[in-house]
């Protein structure tokens, strides 16, 4: 073997889902996408199935509506078309395919939560992204060939290679692009061994739309929390609205107070559409300016990180063994 996620509020929705929408569109264009992640509720338990390499892997994948078998090392290929540019250096595609796997693997021990029945679906808020051959053939056209055997070969050079902790399929997430460190998957969902914070390499110049700006207007803002806080008091200015904010050892934000109510830095995110947890927030007097950095939960691997560490020389399973500490490349 090879090495190898009234009228105001219903404008403000509105705006928050176009947020997101065109975030999406961004991401699937021009950068890495993100998946959402996996279900905190998720135990570390042992696999009901367990893997065993020797034998081609077949998934149950819900796909255009309707349940097919696929082969798990033909299905990686099209996930991987959807993960990540397929611009990216081989050993970043080598090192998300591992991490892809061991993902479908860990997410096929527990079933896809949308479609029963299914081990895995091609929805990128659910299980992992997946693109089908004719919406690749048209975003490729000339190049679809030379762009999908770069795919098969991430695939293939790491043939039947996932990670495992403690002999266990990891729960390999990974996001588009972080702070200058990963977050601790404690300050996420939950703690697990191999989802701490490690230092990643990219910065504003490897990553396109690295940091960006977000204005919300004072009733916007106050919309938003409201929703989901009703004992929030916005009765003072505008400008005593934001408390203190405090960090995650990451540099991310853990929680802050607004309107007199604490909120994490990931409720905060959801709330008012930011690419991450990695802002600031300030009152301009126009209303509250956003600056984030990076894009994703930034719990495991960097996908952008991954490239710049490839491009510097690093192998797909030096750059795992980066994002995932302590865990094992395990392959035949
Ligand atoms: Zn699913």
């Amino acid at each position: 073997m090879r090495k190898g996620k009234g009228v105001l509020v219903l404008l403000l929705c509105a705006a928050l889902v176009l947020t997101a929408y065109l975030a999406g569109r961004e991401e699937r264009e021009g950068g890495a996408t993100a998946p959402q992640p996996v279900s905190p509720e998720i135990p570390l338990s042992v696999p009901e199935r367990p893997y065993n390499p020797a034998s081609s892997e077949v998934l149950r994948v819900w796909l255009d509506g309707g349940l097919k078998e696929v082969e798990l090392e033909k299905y990686l290929p099209q996930v991987l078309a959807g993960e990540m540019p397929v611009l990216f250096h081989p050993e970043a595609l080598r090192a998300q395919a591992v991490a892809a796997r061991s993902y479908l693997l860990c997410k096929r021990n527990h079933g896809c939560k949308s479609h029963p029945g299914a081990d895995v679906c091609g929805d990128p808020s659910c299980c992992t992204a997946y693109c089908t051959e004719a919406a690749l053939q048209e975003r490729w056209g000339q190049d679809y060939e030379a762009n999908m055997e770069k795919l098969r070969a991430a695939v293939n050079d790491t043939a039947g290679e996932y990670l495992v902790y403690e002999g266990e399929i990891i729960q390999a997430v990974f996001h588009s692009s972080s702070v200058s460190q990963t977050e601790d998957s404690a300050n996420v969902w939950n703690p697990l061994p191999y989802l701490v914070s490690v230092d990643s390499p990219e910065t504003e110049e490897d990553v396109p739309n690295y940091i960006t700006e977000i204005t919300l207007s004072a009733q916007a803002l106050c919309e938003a929390v409201l929703s989901a806080y009703p004992s929030a008091d916005f009765s003072e200015e505008a400008e005593s609205w934001i408390g203190e904010l405090r960090n995650t050892e990451s540099g991310r934000v853990q929680d802050v107070m607004i309107g007199g109510v604490r909120i994490t830095g990931t409720e905060a995110r959801r709330l008012f559409g930011l690419r991450s947890t990695g802002f600031t927030v300030a009152y301009t007097g126009d209303g509250f300016l956003f600056r984030v950095t990076g894009y994703g939960h930034g719990v495991g691997m960097s996908q952008y990180g991954a490239n710049v560490m490839a491009k510097e020389g690093a192998s797909y399973s030096e750059i795992l063994m980066h994002y995932y500490p302590n865990t094992e490349l395990v392959s035949l």
